[in-house]
C-alpha cells in the first residue's frame, strides 16, 4: 500500500465498494408502490385480467407481404389487444429477426397506443427470446449457445454474454428477455440440450447466475429463468414429454439453479410446459406456490410458456374445459398467460372472478407484480426504446466478447499431434458444416429454427471462409449434406491429394420439438463421408458443430484429431480456425458426457451400482465407456497437477479449503479449467461416483505454476433425501482434482 498515494488509494477503495453490490445482485424483492396501488384501485376487472394476458406479435400484425426486418401493425388489431382486452404484454417476432429500426418503430407504435390512448396509460412490457445474444435483432451479437458457453468454464465470459445481450435487448426496446434456460441437460438427445449449460447442476447454477446478473445490470432489463421445473429430463428424450422425476431428483439436479438465480435477482420465471410425475407444472400449486414462492422466496412475475394454459385442456387432459384450465393455472399461482394468440384467458378469468370462483384479491396479487415489474424497469417513466442512449448494438467490444466466448468454448477432444495445422499444409475441407452458417449458430438464430443462412448478416464467415483466411492451399468439396450424400467420392479423391482433411460435420439449426430425433447417431450420410475420407489414409480432423453430442463411434477413434465446436455463433468460424491453426490454444472442456454408444447415455455423476461388476471406482466393464468424459478437453500445452491439499477432518457445518498446484508443463501459454469433484464413500442413499463442487479458469505461461484455492463448505457435500431435504451425512469423502485424490473425514 505504501507506494499508492492517498487519493488513488481512496479511488480504488471506492471502486471496490461500488463493485460489491453489482458483483452479485440482490434478490429481487417486491416493494410496495403508491403508483401501483393507486392504479390497481382504479382498474376495472377487465383491465386487471388483461394485464395478466400476453399475446404474440402475429395477433396485432397486418396481413400481407412484409418488408424484411420490419413488421407493420394492423391498427385495429393493435387497439383490440390494448384498448379492448387491455393486454399487459406482447412478445415474439413473426418468423424472422427485426432490424434495430424495425424494433424501435414497432415498440414505439405499440407504446403510443398503450401510454397515450388507453384509459390508464399503462405501458406494455415486450418480451423476446434472446437466448444467445439478441438473436432476434438483425444487427445483434450472436454468442455460442449455452452448451458451448458452459464449456469455457469461465464465469466472466458468461457474465459478459449476459451484459451484451442485456444492452442489445434494451436498445431494441424489448426489455423482457426469456432467457436463460436453467434446465439441466440430463438427456443428450433432448432437442433443447444446446440451450442448457450441460449436464451438471453446479455448472448450470454458476453460469446461469452470471448470465442473469450481467443481463440485468442496467436495472432496465428483466431476465427470465426458464423453464421451471423438470423440463430437461423427460422419460423419453423428446420435447415436452412427461418427466417422471422424484422429489429427490428434482432437489438434487434441477431446483438449485433456480434458487441461485432467484438469490441473484432474477426478476421473472417461465413455467415448464411438461409435467412432473403426471402433474403439469402449470397447474401445480405445489411447485408454483409452495416451493417457488414460499420456499425459494421468489417475488417476481411467473409467466406461462406458449399456449400452456390451453394445453392443460387439450394436451394434458387434466382440465375438462378451457375455463377449468384457466382456473387451475391461476389457482396454482400463475401471474401471466402466454396465451398466445387469443383473449380467451382474460375472458374466462373475468368470468371466474364474477362467479366468485376466484377472488379478485388473487387477481390483484398478480397484477401488482406485473405493474411493479414495469415500474421497476422504468417503463412508466419511459416506455420507448432509448434512442438517445449510446449505441450499444453490435459494437467492436460486443463482437470481441462473442469471439472470446466462442474461442474459449472450442474443445479439443483428441489430437495425435496433427493439430495445430501448418499454414502451408495442403488442406481439404469437406462436410456439411463447412459451408453452413446455420451449423455455426444453431436454433434461435435470426429465425426460430435458425436454419436460414440467407438471414445472416452479409459477409458472416462460414467455416470454410475462415480456413481460407488462414491458408492458401485449401480445397473444398461438399461431400455430404446433413442427411444426404452429395459427392462423397469426389471428397475422397480430393482427400487423397492433400496433407490433411478437415471434415466438418454435425447439425444445422433446429428448435424445440422440430429437433426431436429418433437416433442420436450422426446421420448416415455424414458417417459415410468420414469413412470414405478416412479410408484414403490421409490424416483427418473431425470438427463437430452441433447442438448435442451426436454419436460418431467408431470414426472418432480413427481420426487424428476431433474438435467440438458446439454451436459457437456468428464469430464461431474464425474461432474454430484460430484453434485449428494454433492461433489460440484450446481450453474448452466438455460440460457433458459425450456418449460412444446409443444405449449408454450415462452422465458423469452416475452411481457406483450403475456400472455393474466394477469392483472399484475405476470403470472395468466397458459398458458405460463414453466417447469422451465430462470435463475432458485438451490443449496445445500440458498441465500437471500436484500438491492437492485438503484438511484430514472437517466438522459438519464447517468450511474448508481445497488447494492444488497446477503447472504449465508445455511450451505455450494456456488456460486451464480446474474442476473439483467430491465423492462420499458411504451414505444412507446410494452415493454418486463423483459430483462437481467447484471450478475455476486459470491462465499460465510455460513453466509457470500456481496454487489454486477453493473455499468449500460441508454444505456443498449434502444430498437430497427422498422427501426433498438436503442433508449432510458425516463420514469419509474424497476430493478429486486433475487426476489426484485426497481423502478426508467430515465429523459430527
Ligand atoms: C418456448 C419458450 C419460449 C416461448 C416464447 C416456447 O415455445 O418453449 O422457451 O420462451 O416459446 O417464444
Amino acid at each position: 500500500m505504501s507506494d499508492l498515494c492517498l487519493p488513488r488509494y481512496l479511488t480504488l477503495l471506492l471502486m471496490l465498494v461500488m463493485m460489491v453490490p453489482s458483483a452479485y445482485a440482490q434478490r429481487y424483492q417486491f416493494t410496495p408502490s403508491d403508483r401501483v396501488d393507486s392504479l390497481i384501485a382504479e382498474m376495472t376487472l377487465e383491465e386487471k385480467v388483461g394485464q395478466m394476458t400476453q399475446v404474440t406479435l402475429t395477433a396485432i400484425a397486418a396481413d400481407g407481404p412484409r418488408e424484411s426486418g420490419r413488421v407493420n401493425l394492423d391498427p385495429d388489431k393493435l387497439r383490440e389487444a390494448i384498448l379492448t382486452y387491455h393486454v399487459g404484454s406482447l412478445f415474439n417476432v413473426i418468423d424472422e429477426a427485426l432490424s434495430l429500426d424495425g424494433w424501435r418503430n414497432l415498440i414505439s407504435e405499440i407504446q403510443d397506443v398503450a401510454t397515450r390512448e388507453s384509459r390508464l396509460g399503462i405501458p406494455i412490457i415486450y418480451g423476446v427470446d434472446a437466448v444467445h445474444g439478441h438473436n432476434y435483432l438483425r444487427e445483434g451479437t450472436i454468442f455460442p449457445h449455452n452448451h458451448g458457453l458452459a464449456a469455457t468454464f469461465n464465469r466472466n465470459l458468461a457474465r459478459r454474454a449476459g451484459e451484451v445481450t442485456g444492452d442489445e435487448v434494451l436498445a431494441a426496446g424489448t426489455p423482457w428477455n426469456f432467457a436463460p434456460v436453467l434446465d439441466v441437460g440430463r438427456s443428450a438427445p433432448w432437442p433443447r440440450f444446446y440451450e442448457t449449460f450441460g449436464e451438471d447442476v453446479y455448472v448450470t447454477s454458476e453460469m446461469g447466475r452470471e448470465v442473469i446478473v450481467g443481463m440485468q445490470r442496467s436495472g432496465r432489463v428483466a431476465a427470465t429463468m426458464k423453464h421451471y421445473l423438470g423440463y430437461s429430463a423427460p422419460d423419453v428424450p423428446r420435447d415436452r414429454a412427461p418427466a417422471n422425476l422424484t422429489e429427490r431428483q428434482i432437489r438434487e439436479h434441477f431446483l438449485p439453479p433456480f434458487q441461485k438465480a432467484i438469490d441473484a435477482g432474477a426478476m421473472t420465471i417461465m413455467v415448464n410446459s411438461g409435467d412432473i410425475d403426471a402433474e403439469p407444472v402449470h397447474a401445480s400449486r405445489y411447485w408454483l406456490t409452495d416451493v417457488l414462492r414460499d420456499e425459494l422466496g421468489f417475488e417476481g412475475v411467473i409467466v406461462s410458456d406458449w399456449e400452456d394454459v390451453i394445453f392443460l385442456h387439450t394436451r394434458h387432459k387434466i382440465a375438462p374445459t378451457l375455463k377449468d384450465a384457466v382456473r387451475m393455472s391461476v389457482e396454482a399461482g400463475l401471474d401471466m398467460s402466454m396465451t398466445p394468440s387469443d383473449y380467451d384467458f382474460a375472458v374466462y378469468l373475468a368470468e371466474l372472478v364474477r362467479e366468485g370462483i376466484i377472488p379478485e384479491s388473487r387477481i390483484d396479487e398478480s397484477v401488482r407484480r406485473i405493474l411493479k415489474l414495469k415500474e421497476d424497469l422504468g417503463l412508466f417513466d419511459n416506455a420507448y426504446p432509448d434512442t438517445a442512449a449510446p449505441e450499444l448494438v453490435a459494437t467492436e467490444a460486443s463482437r470481441e466478447a462473442a469471439r472470446l466466448a466462442a474461442r474459449e468454448s472450442i474443445t479439443l477432444l483428441s489430437n495425435d499431434g496433427v493439430l495445430p495445422l501448418d499454414r502451408g499444409a495442403r488442406v481439404l475441407v469437406t462436410g456439411p458444416a463447412a459451408s453452413s452458417l446455420s451449423a455455426l449458430a444453431g436454433g434461435w438464430s435470426y429465425i426460430w429454427q435458425g436454419h436460414d443462412d440467407a438471414l445472416f448478416p452479409q459477409g458472416t464467415p462460414t467455416f470454410i471462409d475462415a480456413v481460407r483466411t488462414m491458408a492458401s492451399d485449401v480445397t473444398y468439396v461438399a461431400g455430404a449434406d446433413f442427411s444426404e450424400e452429395i459427392d462423397i467420392d469426389a471428397a475422397a479423391r480430393a482427400a487423397a491429394d492433400v496433407d490433411v482433411a478437415v471434415i466438418a460435420v454435425g447439425e444445422s439449426g433446429y428448435a424445440e420439438w422440430m429437433g426431436d430425433i429418433r437416433d442420436l447417431t450422426l446421420p448416415d450420410a455424414q458417417l459415410r463421408l468420414i469413412e470414405a475420407v478416412q479410408a484414403t489414409g490421409t490424416p483427418t480432423v473431425i470438427v463437430l458443430a452441433q447442438g448435442r453430442p451426436r454419436i460418431i463411434h467408431p470414426y472418432a477413434d480413427q481420426a487424428n484429431a476431433v474438435v467440438m465446436a458446439y454451436w459457437p455463433g456468428t464469430e464461431g468460424a474464425h474461432a474454430i480456425a484460430d484453434v485449428l491453426y494454433g492461433e489460440y490454444s484450446p481450453s474448452g472442456k466438455l460440460p457433458f458426457t459425450y456418449p460412444r454408444h446409443p444405449n449408454a447415455l450415462d452422465t458423469y455423476d452416475y452411481k457406483f451400482n450403475q456400472d455393474f461388476g466394477s469392483p472399484s471406482y475405476e470403470r472395468t466393464t466397458g459398458l458405460l465407456d463414453p466417447q469422451y468424459e465430462f470435463g475432458h478437453g485438451l490443449s496445445y500445452t500440458t498441465f500437471a497437477y500436484d500438491q492437492l491439499l485438503v484438511p484430514s477432518s472437517v466438522p459438519a457445518g464447517g468450511a474448508f479449503e481445497v488447494a492444488v498446484r497446477v503447472t504449465n508443463t508445455g511450451d505455450r501459454p494456456g488456460r486451464e479449467a480446474v474442476l473439483v469433484f467430491s465423492r462420499q464413500h458411504y451414505a444412507s442413499l446410494v452415493p454418486y461416483m463423483q459430483r462437481l463442487r467447484a471450478f475455476d479458469k486459470i491462465e499460465l505461461q510455460p513453466g509457470e505454476s500456481t496454487v489454486v484455492r477453493f473455499q468449500l463448505s460441508t454444505d456443498d457435500l449434502r444430498f437430497a433425501t427422498r422427501d426433498g431435504r438436503m442433508v449432510l451425512e458425516p463420514g469419509m469423502f474424497d476430493i478429486m482434482v486433475g487426476g489426484l485424490t485426497a481423502t478426508f473425514e467430515v465429523v459430527e
